[in-house]
């Protein structure tokens, strides 16, 4: 798919203002917006391969390509965003935005052509005014069908974001007028109906219209686009004060977790145009509280509807999962940050995968940390569903997650490889994948990315170029922050040891086939979490107890209509009140000893097919049980005079993403801290 090299940087000679950068390859930011270090591809750039094919195969056989057939009443003909009567708020939206970014990572033609009816009737429905989208305010919903707030300003954002992923895939010029008329319109009313005149959720969300309307000034320089923006930005809500100058985090003030999620890129997204360090120094700080006072070794937060504390049964809900990855991909690509890739990899290889199953047709609507019993019962989350809030099933808990968890991989695959501000090309966290892309000189190459990472410390790099020709260009790779021995060889031989928490650029001429070997070994180390407990971590991967469970399917006779005819429960079969063996620091890797398992390329992420397990020795603790359906009270570590067994046994623990129920915070039992 050759492109006129012209094309991406067309839209200079249209408004004398927005200076081209010189990156004639793919479009940066425009003056005066800051230049980004790294660009986004175009959609289906970036190609997955290993276990990451087989999840967005998992994807298409499974609910992402039939949820039109799996959840009829909102996703069928009558979707309010298909010209219908029914839903028309934001699960349409959601589900299209996951299965449009699947369908162009694939270019499968069978799922391209099941979003096109959905770009079609909204390209279609733009009104003189730049109003589009569904406009019949009926006054009811119907049972588990959204039909008010027609003209919300919040489902908008996901269809934003669904047109520009289209307009990215196919450069269809329709999505460009939509967008410019739209933004017109919402220049014109939001000072009289702002965002959140219809609902509260625009003004928490604001930060995904605003980076739309960035995105759009890219390519046209109009002007009015930057008043738009500054408008958004001063009616969202005002992140960057909470972080910096409230304790919103320390106290868990009320706020909902995926807005959390969602919101916290916005200071990011406002700072390409403000170029005020505060705005960064706000998302940092807000991470910084989040792990401090809400934190959980997967990389996310307690945060079951509210923000909670960080105990490690309060649930996480998936649509935070997914939506803290899309913050982080953008955040990213803005700062060039390692430690945002960083925490990227450790949501997306934990969080994500644990939550939802092998076949993508169940997911948990909150997740737990310690998550030692999947049933139906009510736990001491901030909002309880019926007690489904944690079974696996389509519609267990709510359904928004059923609708928005299709956009976590492949968007997360779409953003493994960058473009460059300088021309080349930029892996800044690692999975098995190919990329497609122009360098340099605008020579077209591929690079493919073999590994199993996360499950495997090194990552090899072919460079592909066409007809024997040589392009120099640098590639940069990323150095993660825990990787304190990491080496780079090039065609065999070594080219560097670089120091940890950087990324690195290789500038040279490369030759057709040259190969990249990066390793990265890591090493176990213990974290500290609630109640001085203790997690299990090695590398991007958190390990937790390996518990020996049973699935049931349950009928669901009672109330079938909300949360799904049938879910699925877990219980364990195997004890999980363990606690580890204290030991001194430099016994740490003796302690916890890695084994590699063959794996002969099946499906990686259950307790079956975990390539990673470690083995190490702990003591139950005999009063540690259950309360309200979840792991009672953690003991506190190393706790004077603690009910533990005489015995001593041999414990596996598997890496998160692979387990369904688990401890990931320990207790630290034995007496070698004791005193301390
Ligand atoms: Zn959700």
């Amino acid at each position: 798919m050759a492109i006129p090299l012209l094309f991406f940087s067309c839209t200079n000679n249209q408004k004398d203002d927005a200076k081209d950068r010189g990156d004639a390859l793919y479009t940066n930011n425009q003056s005066p917006l800051r230049e980004n270090p790294y660009i986004e591809l175009p959609l289906g750039s970036v190609k997955a391969r290993g276990w990451l094919k087989q999840m967005l195969m998992g994807q298409k056989e499974g609910s992402t390509g039939h949820l039109d057939e799996l959840y009829p009443k909102v996703m069928g003909e009558s979707n309010g965003w298909l010209g219908g009567n029914g839903d028309q708020w934001e699960r349409g939206p959601y589900w299209i935005h996951g299965l449009i970014t699947l369908a162009y990572t694939l270019n499968d033609h069978e799922l391209i052509e099941k979003t096109q009816p959905w770009i079609e009737w909204i390209l279609d429905s733009q009104k003189p005014s730049g109003y589009f989208g569904p406009d019949t305010d009926f006054e009811e919903n119907l049972p588990g069908v959204q039909r008010t707030n027609a003209a919300d300003w919040w489902p908008r954002m996901v269809v934003l974001k669904i047109l520009k992923q289209y307009y990215s895939a196919t450069q269809d010029e329709r999505v460009i007028d939509l967008m410019t008329n739209y933004f017109k319109y919402q220049l014109e009313t939001l000072p009289e109906k702002p965002l959140d005149n219809w609902t509260f959720w625009a003004r928490y969300r604001g930060g995904d219209n605003l980076m739309i309307v960035y995105w759009l000034y890219n390519r046209t320089g109009d002007h009015f686009l930057l008043e738009l923006a500054d408008l958004i930005h001063k009616q969202t809500f005002n992140y960057t004060h909470k972080f910096l100058e409230t304790d919103m985090i320390k106290d868990h003030e009320r706020i909902h977790c995926v807005n959390l999620a969602q919101g916290i890129k916005e200071p990011a997204i406002y700072y390409q145009h403000s170029n005020d360090d505060k705005h960064i120094k706000a998302v940092k700080t807000a991470f910084a509280d989040i792990k401090k006072f809400s934190g959980q070794p997967q990389g996310m937060y307690g945060g079951d509807e509210a923000l909670r504390n960080n105990n490690p049964i309060n649930g996480v809900e998936l649509c935070s999962v997914v939506e803290l990855m899309y913050s982080l991909e953008t955040i990213l690509e803005i700062t060039g940050d390692v430690q945002f890739a960083d925490h990227l990899e450790r949501v997306a290889y934990n969080a994500l995968p644990a939550q939802i199953t092998d076949d993508f047709m169940e997911r948990q609507y909150f997740q737990q940390a310690n998550q030692v019993k999947v049933t139906r019962e009510h736990r001491n989350f901030s909002l309880n569903h019926g007690g489904t809030d944690v079974c696996f099933g389509l519609f267990t808990g709510y359904p928004c997650c059923t609708s928005n968890m299709h956009q976590g991989w492949p968007i997360f695959t779409q953003n493994a490889w960058y473009a460059t501000a300088d021309g080349g090309l930029a892996a800044l966290y690692y999975a098995p994948t190919e990329v497609t892309a122009k360098v340099g000189d605008g020579t077209e190459i591929t690079v493919e990315e073999e590994t199993n990472y996360p499950f495997e410390d090194n990552v090899r790099f072919e460079i592909n170029i066409p007809e024997g020709k040589q392009v120099s260009f640098p590639l940069k790779l990323r150095i993660p922050e825990w990787s304190q021995s990491a080496s780079l060889m090039v065609n065999g031989d070594e080219y560097s040891t670089p120091e940890a928490n950087q990324v690195i650029s290789i500038n040279r001429q490369w030759t057709d086939k040259d190969v990249v070997e990066l390793k990265l070994p890591a090493q176990v180390e213990l974290n500290r979490w609630h109640e001085r407990a203790v997690s299990v971590d090695r590398g991007p991967l958190n390990f937790v107890l390996k518990i020996d469970s049973k699935w049931e399917k349950v009928n669901n006779t009672k109330d079938p209509d909300r949360y799904g005819e049938y879910y699925y429960k877990v219980t364990p079969q195997s004890p999980w009140n363990y606690g580890l063996i204290d030991v001194a620091e430099d016994k740490i890797q003796e302690q916890y000893e890695l084994i590699r398992r063959q794996n002969d390329g099946s499906f990686p992420w259950n307790p079956e097919n975990a390539p990673l397990e470690i083995k190490t020795k702990a003591r139950r603790i005999q009063n540690w049980k259950l309360y309200n359906g979840s792991a009672g009270p953690l003991p506190y570590s190393n706790q004077y005079g603690a009910k533990t067994s005489d015995e001593v046994e041999a414990i596996t623990l598997i890496p998160y993403g692979c387990s369904n129920l688990r401890i990931s915070e320990f207790p630290l039992v034995g007496n070698y801290h004791v005193m301390r």
